[in-house]
């Protein structure tokens, strides 16, 4: 007689917690800092804004933070400001979210897709040295699913090719690689600060550099009203102070600045709770066949930030080729709801980065600038394209309870034990899993 939950076995998980999966956690100090924003009146200033900045600059060991109003303007704002134009290339890994990259063709640039790896789902080093053109700009690095990115190899290809590196810290605020914060070793990061992420603010971004000139070219894109005598220093931006260059304007809302001030005050305390927690689920999964953790060996002085939505790797071929859609199916019998497989889809094989013509020009707007067809690189792409495939969520654990840890991580190693019950009926994977904005999350509302 069968123990899966699938085939009407007792479910593994049996503890329903709230508090486990619920993020992020708002208390009466939030509650109060908006309601002194709201009742100030005054929701559109920058005092507040630029309180935030200069506690999140200090907090992540950077000169300059600039607030946006999201995470997809910050890293536009990168992208200006570490001098992306017309006719340039940046290349990003395909599987990210798409605001890791698409805002360039704004700028009259391109994106040149470069493969992940199959262990830390980060852009593969080796491929972006195969991208590499002589219109080649900056490289972004995407510490995707809070996995720091290979920063040594990246830095080491951007200064021999004379590129800029721009981070995207979307999901990895306050993690580490060898020691030194994320988002501080490339020339700029962009931050999303939206409320699914793991520094959660409500809507909102941040760009933070160490190079002034990155700074004022970000605020003179898009915040006039910081775009001053008393800010820019850079004679060639000088006549241009009072309007915003690009024409955009991207404050953060003062409201998400307060609750950002005090989501910083607990963030660390509470992101290192989460790694306990999601540590610990890991190595009770440890040795499991088919099953292996997407995190990093803390021993060399990286982190994995928050855990921000959490994977693990699946390896088919040790549960006897079974998919990764009927392994999910079974193990969200046992009660984990998040075990959805799959992530981004690999931006790559959607229309627009192919056929769509945006802006007019008579080309698809991704080589309207390009001397050649820069689509061709998007051959081989093999890992992202079979990313779907190859990793499943996990549940994003807030609290270290071991008890309740432990019924999670059996739900997954009952499934793997037993996996050859499964392998009759098994319908394989769909053609495409995943999405284009993001996969389920605990919270039904999140995007
Ligand atoms: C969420 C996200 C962004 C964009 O941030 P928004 O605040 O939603 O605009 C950019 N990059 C990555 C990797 C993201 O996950």
């Amino acid at each position: 007689m069968s123990q899966l939950a699938i085939f009407g076995g007792e479910k593994a998980v049996k503890t329903v917690n709230e508090d486990m999966l619920k993020w992020p956690i708002i208390t009466k100090e939030d509650e109060a800092a908006v309601l002194d924003v709201l009742r100030t009146a005054n929701m559109s200033g920058t005092d507040i804004t630029k309180k935030f900045e200069r506690e999140f600059a200090d907090w992540i060991g950077v000169k300059y933070a600039l607030g946006f109003n999201n995470g997809t303007a910050s890293l536009l704002g990168a992208m200006f400001g570490v001098g992306v134009k017309k006719g340039d290339e940046i290349i990003c890994p395909s599987v990210t979210y798409w605001a890791s990259c698409l805002q360039a063709m704004t700028l009259g640039a391109t994106v040149v897709f470069a493969n992940v790896k199959k262990d830390t789902l980060c852009i593969d080093p080796d491929d972006i040295e195969k991208k590499i053109t002589p219109r080649t700009k900056a490289i972004v690095a995407v510490h995707y699913l809070a996995h720091p990115c290979d920063m040594d190899r990246i830095m080491e290809i951007a200064k021999k090719h004379n590129l800029k590196v721009i981070e995207d810290l979307s999901h990895a605020q306050g993690g580490y690689y060898k020691g030194k914060r994320l988002g501080t070793i490339g020339d700029a990061a962009g931050i999303s600060m939206m409320t699914g992420k793991s520094f959660a603010i409500g809507e909102g971004g941040m760009l933070i550099t160490n190079d002034r000139t990155v700074y004022e070219r970000a605020i003179a894109l898009g915040s006039y009203e910081r775009f001053t005598a008393e800010n820019i220093t850079d004679e060639e931006l000088k006549p241009y102070m009072g309007l915003p260059l690009g024409g955009y304007k991207f404050r953060m809302h003062q409201m998400s600045s307060a609750v950002g001030r005090v989501q910083l005050k607990y963030y660390d305390e509470r992101c290192a709770e989460i790694r306990k927690a999601m540590n610990y689920f890991w190595d009770l999964l440890e040795g499991v066949p088919g099953i292996r953790p997407h995190r990093v060996d803390e021993s060399t002085g990286s982190t994995m930030a928050g855990f921000y939505a959490p994977h693990g790797i699946y390896v088919s071929e040790e549960l006897g080729g079974l998919s990764v859609t009927r392994f999910c199916e079974a193990v969200r019998a046992e009660g984990v709801l998040d075990c959805t497989p799959g992530c981004n889809s690999a931006l790559h094989t959607h229309a627009l980065f192919q056929t769509a013509d945006v802006y007019g020009d008579g080309v698809p707007t991704r080589i309207a600038n390009s001397p050649e067809d820069i689509r061709k690189l998007d051959d081989n792409l093999e890992p992202a394209e079979k990313i779907g495939t190859m990793i499943y969520g996990v549940p994003w654990l807030k609290k270290f309870i071991p008890s309740e840890i432990e019924e999670y991580a059996n739900a997954y190693k009952k499934v793997a034990e037993n996996y050859k019950e499964l392998l009759e009926g098994d319908p394989g994977n769909p053609p495409r899993i995943g999405g284009w904005h993001f996969f389920k999350h605990t919270k039904k509302d999140d995007k």
